[in-house]
């Protein structure tokens, strides 16, 4: 622990290092998920009155504490929290931070480390792969061989090609306009999360016109309003209107705001007050960043809905399990979305690829 910049006293007090602290103090991992509350002397305290030597006494007071499991696992999140500012200090670009601290968050990330039961969720190997690389920001295809994207979009002027140079970590693939990436993974994360809803119980309407919600813009222009989906539980007498989207939290709208990247899920929020600006507190956001991280808002929604799944089926949709069902189905379905997104992109130049990508 002293080596990892961590020092724990007999009495339970933990210190991390004020060179570690400097560190960061630099990054997101301070202020808004209060990494400074980690250290404060509201610590758990152990059991020191039969110490014998200070490291034995701390030792064995740590083991006794019914507390001790707490202790450790501050500790190991401030261990946590050291390496990923290490790692963060080593990105070179402001895009790379900022796809890195959208791919954390609670329980982001078990797409990788928990194997579906239901082996049709599992996915294809070569989508796993690429989604693997993407999200650990590994070059996909070789920099040495320029690679166009060929997205083409029917516009008033005919068809359009986008034919910007791909980076070597394919991120392009997420952020081009052209093409239908972006409207094939909207629809894909909506429409899982009306599944998951159905299989709650729910009566699920998908794009649902909100008459209520209509405004009229200042040059007299009525703004429609359309819910993605409109979720309603046996008994309720009312409708919930949620708007499901996805933001690429290294977008250059986001990643060109001052001190973006050192605000967790960014992009999240933006996009949570702007669905707030344009449609009012009754539409509610289901936003989730590119890198799998939901939105601070989008987090109570999910928490709602599953108290609310939980209610109305009497404890036969229990809350937790509920709601990290719902949760892994969008992270899933995300991954998969990009995966797909980015080798359709890639097409029959998909030999090229570094390791001998061969479909
Ligand atoms: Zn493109």
């Amino acid at each position: 622990m002293y080596k990892a910049g961590i020092t724990v006293f007999e009495t339970g007090r933990v210190e991390v290092h004020s060179s570690m602290m400097d560190m960061l103090d630099q990054t997101p991992w301070t202020g808004q998920e209060k990494l400074d509350e980690l250290v404060s002397p509201t610590w758990p305290q152990t059991d020191t009155s039969t110490s014998q030597s200070p490291s034995e006494g701390a030792m064995k007071g740590f083991q006794r504490d019914p507390n001790h499991h707490r202790l450790a696992a501050r500790m190991t999140t401030i261990l946590d929290a050291l390496d990923a500012a290490r790692v963060w200090h080593t990105m070179k670009s402001d895009i790379m931070r900022a796809n890195f601290v959208s791919a954390g968050g609670s329980g982001n990330g078990l797409v990788w480390d928990e194997t579906c039961k239901r082996p049709r969720q599992w996915l294809p190997n070569q989508h796993f792969r690429i989604a693997t690389m993407m999200r650990m920001q590994l070059a996909v295809i070789s920099a040495d061989q320029p690679i166009m994207c060929g997205n083409r979009a029917k516009g008033g002027d005919g068809e359009e090609t986008c034919g910007c140079k791909l980076d070597d970590r394919m991120y392009h693939s997420r952020v081009c306009k052209i093409g239908p990436a972006r409207v094939r993974t909207h629809n894909a994360l909506a429409r899982a999360v009306a599944m998951e809803l159905r299989m709650a119980g729910a009566s699920v309407d998908v794009e649902r016109h909100v008459p209520e919600l209509y405004k009229i813009n200042t040059e007299g222009v009525v703004m429609e309003a359309i819910a993605d989906i409109s979720v309603h539980f046996p008994g309720e007498g009312f409708l919930t209107h949620l708007d499901v989207s996805v933001r690429a939290a290294g977008a250059e709208r986001y990643v060109a705001q001052r001190g973006h990247s050192r605000r967790v899920a960014h992009a999240a929020e933006r996009g949570e007050s702007e669905k707030l600006d344009r449609y009012g507190p009754q539409m509610r956001p289901i936003i989730i960043e590119d890198g799998g991280r939901l939105g601070p808002e989008s987090t109570i929604v999910v928490h709602d809905l599953a108290s609310r799944a939980a209610m109305f089926t009497k404890g036969l949709c229990p809350a937790r399990p509920f709601r990290a069902k719902l949760v892994q189905a969008l992270r899933r379905t995300l991954c998969f979305e990009q995966a797909d997104a980015a080798l359709a992109m890639l097409g029959s130049r998909v030999r090229a690829l570094k390791g001998g990508f061969v479909l």
